[in-house]
């Protein structure tokens, strides 16, 4: 197994602490890894500052082909990379390979052809006897911070679009699973520069934090949790610097009367408790209208009971662990906080034996002002609640400090774009729920962020738009 770190071009053991890592399956440890010491954080912040003065020069061309080769090599390791992620984040397999690993090496070939487009106002005489141009360069080199429930796809948002607008980035997973995050950078320390690409292993409070507060750093990005959102604007009040954040969410799943109770049923199903519910955009609050709520509970109880609950590679497996013992006790507070105002329909319990397993978990008659209904639980637990008109529904979702991902179900076209338009998420589907594609962003308001992944709106948050001037008479 790979637990080296990539720092300044070479594979290096950490010098720091080891770190557990388990298999939230069983609660037994894969391996230790020892965590970089400063020193090492500090050297990698060195090499990426010192690698930026020649990556910052390259040509789009250059770095469209450094991001080719990163998709390639990822490709051709796709199985073992994968095998990893399902081990130490719990992941079911096959779909650790096949649901979640076109994404990530679709984001590096994005980002591959991303570079070559950049466009801007055209070159002209806007002061008489004065020729303006604008450039589009590198911010800098990027302290980037991923979350544990998509280590590898995370990695990728957050390495693709910095390097390919030309940004060095110093990469740290989450220290609970780093396993497929090290050998991607193995594999990427064959074809990167030296210093272009650094990926450290470390807790946040630790590691992570002395990433975002180095002085060489220009841009912070962090996908993860509003607390640490809030320390990446500490670090950035520190010195001023870009900050890019994709933080927790709270998706209302508005359903109306119109819609296809079926389809929302198998939505929540598959995308609620995909990934054992941990996922920022995961359809988790679903609102229902008063004259279709109680077909909408039982069709949801019908696909969700269904679920077939076990270890990675047990037979039929839907849905795995959660990724440890803490995460899966904030899981279960919450529902045992909601039990006494809403009725627990299915689920709201630990499953006994190893592994962090809890049961899918449905709430329903939850008040719209409920803990439930209004937190991140990020766990296999969806609220059912009802509202009895599209102002109410929209009072109800907006009124939620999350503003990340919702969905409207109707197949009214007129309410779909009401809604849509007054909706103040990041993103908004219609009829569907977490389809993604990198052309589009990953995008955040509200408490869930600050700007987007994916798509030429990720390009231009590691750009900075510069004035030239040339006075010519
Ligand atoms: P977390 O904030 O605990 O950890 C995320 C990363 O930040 C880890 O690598 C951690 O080591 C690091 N970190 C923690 N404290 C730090 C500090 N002080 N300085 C620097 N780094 C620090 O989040 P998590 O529990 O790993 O992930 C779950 C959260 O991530 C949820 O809230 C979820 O909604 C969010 N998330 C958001 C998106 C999105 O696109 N918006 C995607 C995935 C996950």
């Amino acid at each position: 197994m790979q637990t080296n770190m990539l720092i300044n071009g070479e594979m290096v053991k950490g010098l720091g602490d080891p770190i557990s890592v388990l298999n939230p399956a069983t609660g037994d440890e894969i391996c230790a890894i020892n965590a970089a010491t400063s020193e090492q954080v500090d050297a990698a912040m060195a090499s990426a500052h010192e690698a930026f003065a020649k990556y910052g020069q390259t040509s789009p061309a250059e770095r469209s082909e450094l991001l080719t080769n990163i998709a390639n090599l990822l490709e051709e390791n796709i199985e073992e990379l994968a095998e990893l992620e399902s081990l130490d984040a719990g992941k079911p397999w096959p779909s650790a390979l096949e649901d979640e690993t076109p994404l990530t090496l679709d984001t590096f070939r994005f980002f591959a052809g991303a570079a070559r487009t950049q466009s801007a106002v055209a070159a002209g005489e806007y002061v008489a006897g004065h020729t303006s141009m604008i450039r589009k360069d590198p911010v800098g080199p990027v302290a980037a911070i991923a979350p544990w429930n998509y280590p590898l796809m995370m990695g990728a948002w957050k390495l693709a679009a910095p390097l390919a607008a030309g940004c060095p980035v110093t990469l740290k997973p989450s220290q609970l699973t780093p396993l497929s995050t090290l050998k991607a950078a193995e594999l990427i320390a064959s074809v990167a520069p030296k210093g272009v690409v650094n990926v450290l292993h470390g807790s946040g409070h630790q590691v992570g934090d002395q990433m975002i507060n180095d002085p060489r750093v220009e841009a912070i990005s962090i996908t993860g949790s509003n607390a640490t959102g809030a320390e990446a604007m500490k670090a950035a009040s520190r010195k001023i610097r870009h900050v890019h954040l994709e933080l927790g969410g709270k998706a209302p799943v508005i359903v109306f009367d119109d819609a296809d109770i079926d389809a929302v049923a198998e939505t929540v199903r598959y995308g609620s408790f995909f990934n054992a519910g941990q996922d920022c955009a995961q359809p988790c609050r679903i609102m229902v209208a008063d004259a279709v709520y109680d077909k909408v509970v039982a069709a949801i109880v019908d696909q969700v009971s269904q679920i077939k609950v076990g270890a990675q590679k047990a037979e039929g497996t839907e849905m795995g662990p959660i990724i440890s013992t803490a995460q899966r006790n904030n899981v279960a507070g919450f529902v045992d906080r909601a039990r006494e105002g809403c009725e627990v329909v299915l689920g709201g319990n630990m499953i006994d034996g190893p592994g962090f397993f809890y049961e899918p978990t449905v709430l329903a008659d939850v008040d719209n002002a409920a803990e439930a209904a209004c937190n991140e639980i990020f766990g296999p637990v969806v609220t059912i609640s009802r509202f009895s008109d599209e102002e109410e529904a929209l009072k109800i979702a907006n009124a939620s400090g999350y503003g990340l991902a919702s969905s409207v179900w109707t197949n009214n076209t007129g309410r779909a774009i009401r809604m849509s338009s007054k909706l103040r998420y990041g993103f908004t589907w219609v009829n569907t729920h977490g389809v993604a594609t990198p052309e589009m962003p990953w995008a955040a308001m509200k408490s869930s962020g600050t700007g987007c992944d994916m798509s030429v709106y990720a390009l231009d948050a590691y750009t900075a738009v510069r004035h030239v001037m040339i006075a010519h008479g």
